[in-house]
């Protein structure tokens, strides 16, 4: 298959690009476009054979649910039954890195939700996205653009590092803004709100609108979200964490690369420096395949230690990246 590409720009989107890109969902193909997230790999959520190529292009397990998105709180509405704190959320917060899990209308086919009874919707923040769900006139079911098991891509060079001839279209949109993925929460249960996977939206605003804590679900629960089973967002070299109250984690650093905030107490070959934690989220996937392309047998990430904003999100991508 050859994957055709086409550069947008975000502010000043080509609609002849957005109906071409909006037709080949329309007919059944794959294209991958920019959200704030990540980089997502869409398809006609409510066409079966088409959502079956996604899992195939990402080599993904078929028991692990799409995120459908949408352009419209109405668009969710004919997907899923929200309830009345789904429709506070939606309204203040969406287009925003927020997902919400909730029991699924039945014109959902059962691939998309990975068999389960709910679905998850979210509305990115990025108007190419936006104006792709618009064009293609359906709701595109997206994971992330990368091959299963990868670090998601952030920019169109990595989707198409791991997609090209596997899918029909890249859209070239520009670096994603966040740099990691949604915030996952489970709303089927109004009485007990559930933090599925913590991301670029902060749990703090949530709960702030809500009014109640979010709960972290325990084993049982958290296999209700089958995604966050799966070894995830990591490079194929070792990634080692350094808690800057320790001491620096031992490889060989001629041939290692450090991503932090925090000047490490030796030098690596590979050293990215950032002035903020949001800049650490923005880069830490990039930072992975850089490093890994460079041919260096180790990573070493600083330990997201202070308690704030993206930093919950940010810890759980260096935890799934650390773990062996
Ligand atoms: P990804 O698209 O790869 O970033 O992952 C989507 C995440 O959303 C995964 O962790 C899924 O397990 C989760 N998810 C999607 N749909 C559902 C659902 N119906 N119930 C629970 N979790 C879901
Ligand atoms: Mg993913």
């Amino acid at each position: 298959m050859k994957t055709q590409r086409a550069t947008i720009d975000r502010w000043n989107p080509d609609i002849n690009v957005l109906s071409r890109a909006g037709g080949i969902i329309q007919h059944g193909g794959l294209v991958a476009f920019p959200t704030e997230t990540v980089y997502g790999l869409g398809a006609d959520a409510l066409n079966h054979d088409a959502v079956r190529k996604i899992y195939e292009a990402k080599g993904r397990p078929s028991d692990n649910p799409l995120i459908l998105h949408v352009d419209s709180i109405l668009m969710a509405s004919q997907l899923v039954h929200m309830n009345h704190l789904a429709e506070k959320l939606a309204l203040k917060f969406w287009p925003a890195p927020l997902t919400m899990v909730l029991p699924a209308k039945s014109i959902i086919p059962s691939i998309t939700r990975g068999g389960l009874d709910t679905a998850a919707v979210r509305m990115p923040d990025n108007p190419i996205a936006l104006g792709l769900i618009s064009s293609a006139q359906t709701p595109i079911a997206a994971p992330s653009a990368n091959l299963s098991g990868r670090p998601s891509p952030t920019d169109a060079e990595s989707v198409y590092a791991d997609m090209n001839g596997r899918i029909d279209m890249i859209i070239d949109g520009g670096s994603s803004n966040l740099g990691i993925e949604s915030t996952v929460i489970d709303l089927t249960d109004p009485n007990r709100i559930l933090l599925l996977r913590p991301g670029g939206m902060n749990r703090e605003l949530i709960e702030a609108e809500l009014g109640m804590p979010l709960e972290v679900p325990d084993t049982q629960s958290a296999k209700r979200s089958p995604g966050t089973r799966y070894r995830h967002y990591a490079p194929s070299i070792p990634v080692k964490i350094w808690h800057t109250d320790e001491k620096f984690p031992e490889c060989d650093y001629d041939s290692a690369g450090y991503i932090g905030m925090h000047e490490p107490p030796v030098k690596t070959a590979g050293m990215l420096m950032c002035s903020s934690w949001d800049e650490y989220s923005h880069e830490l996937f990039a930072a992975f395949r850089k490093f890994e392309a460079k041919g260096y047998l180790c990573i070493i990430t600083e330990w997201p230690a202070e308690n704030s904003g993206i930093n919950e999100g940010l810890r759980d991508r260096i935890i799934r990246a650390a773990v062996d």
